[in-house]
């Protein structure tokens, strides 16, 4: 074999490496999700048509004297997340799970998923059910501006949701352990070191009980900053890939990208509750609701509003996160330096995310760069900084 391929050859080789057939079915399942975006929002329009049409919110609503309490108003957002979790159960079911089992993704019993799907519901009920009542005080009393103050809402949630998540939301979802000792640990303790996560800030968790993806994530902010790497990349990955996937995870942590987020996030909070304010009425109109703006039971109006906005406004935050993630692969060149290896892990995870898409597809709908895309930066990388051949190398200015 020639040791002179060029970088875009050794990228295109590896992605090749993978056979027509895991490439064709990581295509199909990557375009499926792209249209699942489209039908999550039909779904949506349809649940928000049904609630409307039955009136389910409207009833519940004039069973209170004083619409404009606090229970009042909980007890309508709560009973909207409650009504339209049942109505999309369906689709859920069959986007979530039965998808994802189908393509050999996840190996969830229906059971346990459907047992996770309620926990999730319960701590939506009460988080955002919270922060539905809070928005509706601001419409009610913080007059023509009360766009910008639910923008700041949104902030404050979002902080709050970043220091709950890792110590008291994910573990209701999955168990999270110290990794155990021996080389893997210490190779992962000198990276955390390098960017000043505690030892006892990284974890191990059970991925695989919902998902048979390779695949590490960086959550939390200050104290409850953390580490994960998920059972399955630990299981398949050497040594080296594991040094190179925890380096871009700690890329995203050093380099504040979760600040970037918590900042950006309310701001396009913002302004949706603007053009929430100026599309409520003909939405209204052309859902067949009376509500007004400030009446919890037009929140299907709102939920649609937000599910047309949301889809309107993935290419921009796709984009964001790509950057992100650029940046986190090259942190993870510049401090770990194990090229072969980023790439070599990242090609694992192609078959979730087809590795050569379309550049107009990958500007619209894609969180991360294409693998393809990726490999080709580590081994530019890899080409630009050549290892030290034996002792006889020449020192590094
Ligand atoms: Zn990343």
């Amino acid at each position: 074999m020639s040791a002179t391929l060029t970088p875009a050859q050794a990228a295109a080789r590896m992605v090749d490496s993978l056979g027509v057939e895991a490439l064709a079915k990581a295509q199909a399942y990557t375009t499926g999700n792209h249209w699942m975006l489209l039908w999550g929002v039909v779904v949506s329009v349809v649940v928000a048509f049904v609630m409307v049409r039955l009136r389910l919110l409207d009833r519940i609503a004039a069973r209170f004297a004083n619409p404009a309490r606090f229970w009042a108003t909980y007890a309508v957002s709560a009973a909207f997340l409650l009504i339209s979790a049942v109505l999309a159960l369906p689709w859920t079911i069959y986007s979530d799970w039965h998808r994802e089992r189908a393509y050999g993704l996840s190996s969830q019993p229906l059971g346990d998923f459907l047992g996770q799907q309620a926990i999730g519901e319960a701590i939506s009920v009460v988080l955002v059910g919270l922060f539905l009542v809070g928005v509706y005080a601001l419409i009610r009393k913080a007059g023509r501006r009360w766009w910008l103050w639910s923008g700041g809402l949104a902030g404050v949630m979002t902080l709050l949701g970043l220091l709950a998540g890792p110590p008291l939301i994910e573990p209701l979802f999955n168990d999270y352990q110290p990794v155990p000792p021996g080389e893997v640990r210490t190779a992962l303790e000198r990276i955390a070191d390098d960017v000043g996560i505690p030892h006892d800030r990284i974890f191990m968790y059970d991925g695989s009980r919902q998902s048979d993806r390779f695949t590490a994530n960086v959550s939390g902010i200050g104290p409850s900053a953390r580490i994960a790497i998920a059972d399955v990349a630990l299981k398949e990955a050497s040594l080296a890939e594991v040094r190179a996937v925890t380096g871009h995870e700690a890329g995203h942590y050093k380099l504040g990208h979760v600040w970037r987020y918590a900042v950006i996030f309310p701001l396009l909070a913002m302004v949706f509750f603007f053009l929430l304010d100026r599309l409520f009425a003909p939405t209204a109109r052309l859902l067949g609701s009376d509500a007004r703006l400030d009446e919890p039971r037009g929140l299907p109006v709102f939920a649609v509003v937000g599910s047309v906005l949301g889809l309107l406004v993935t290419p921009l935050t796709n984009t964001l996160t790509r950057i992100g993630e650029t940046e986190a692969d090259l942190y993870s060149l510049r401090t770990v330096n194990e090229p072969d290896a980023l790439a070599s892990a990242l090609v694992k995870t192609a078959e979730y995310r087809y590795p050569r898409p379309s550049p107009l597809e990958e500007v619209l709908f894609y969180t991360h760069p294409s693998v393809e895309k990726r490999a080709l930066m580590a081994m530019e990388w890899k080409a630009a900084h050549p290892a030290p051949a034996g002792p006889a190398a020449p020192a590094q200015p």
